[in-house]
């Protein structure tokens, strides 16, 4: 099992990767740039979520606390609220991560279960690409920039499923040789067959929410954009 430093420095390093593929290709701004990088590097660690104990728990789940709410400042800037309302909801969406969340998943999730899974994988990238909308002027743009956040916590997300099943990342170098867990991170289902069951359900609703959110002529053409640079 790769140690939390494994895998915050892997994942920060594809993060930083990230963000220059996001300038050279679409020549996003600094800001856009900066928060993907992050999203990438806190999927890294997005998800060692499921274990009960330890401190790199409660910070992340301080972390995701705050990050949730941030990332939803996009769409709450559209609803006509004012500034206090904002700052309620943003403040009651922390408390809800932290504590509520939290909690849910203490009681709820296996360590190695199946939040170590490409479907979990799959929801966290949808989880981000609901939560963040960013305005653009062309409904195309404002898609691709979803799907570039999704990808960027989906690519973190897979560096740690790998890791933990590749390798033994010592803190004094990368000593590689394979661990008992073997076969346990990369997965697409799990022996209980009622978390494998809720992780796909979790996963169907969240991608029709993607869908409907979208609207499939917008999303076409999205990936249209997203891929043509590309093919240069
Ligand atoms: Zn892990």
């Amino acid at each position: 099992m790769a140690s939390f430093f494994g895998h915050i420095t892997t994942s920060a390093t594809l993060g930083a990767a990230v963000g220059a593929f996001g300038v050279w290709q679409f020549n996003y701004d600094w800001g856009v740039v900066f928060l993907a990088a992050g999203l990438c590097a806190i999927g890294g660690m997005l998800p060692d979520l499921d274990s009960d104990s330890g401190i790199p728990v409660r910070e992340m789940f301080g972390l995701a606390g705050v990050l949730v709410p941030l990332l939803l400042v996009g769409r709450l800037r559209r609803l006509d609220l004012t500034p206090e309302q904002i700052l309620v909801i943003m403040a009651g969406a922390y408390l809800l991560v932290r504590y509520g969340l939290s909690e849910v998943f203490r009681r709820i999730t296996v360590h190695r279960g199946m939040y170590h899974s490409v479907p979990a994988m799959l929801i966290a990238g949808l989880a981000v690409f609901l939560m963040h909308r960013p305005d653009g002027p062309i409904a195309g743009q404002e898609l691709q920039k979803r799907f570039y956040f999704a990808a960027a916590v989906m690519i973190g997300f897979l560096s740690h499923l790998v890791l933990d099943e590749l390798f033994a990342v010592d803190l004094m170098g990368v000593v590689p040789k394979l661990n008992q867990f073997a076969g346990s991170a990369v997965k697409l289902w799990s022996q209980s067959w009622p978390a494998t069951l809720l992780t796909y359900a979790i996963l169907c609703a969240l991608g029709y929410m993607a869908w409907v959110s979208t609207g499939s002529p917008t999303l076409e053409q999205a990936w249209r954009q997203t891929i043509t640079p590309l093919r240069k």
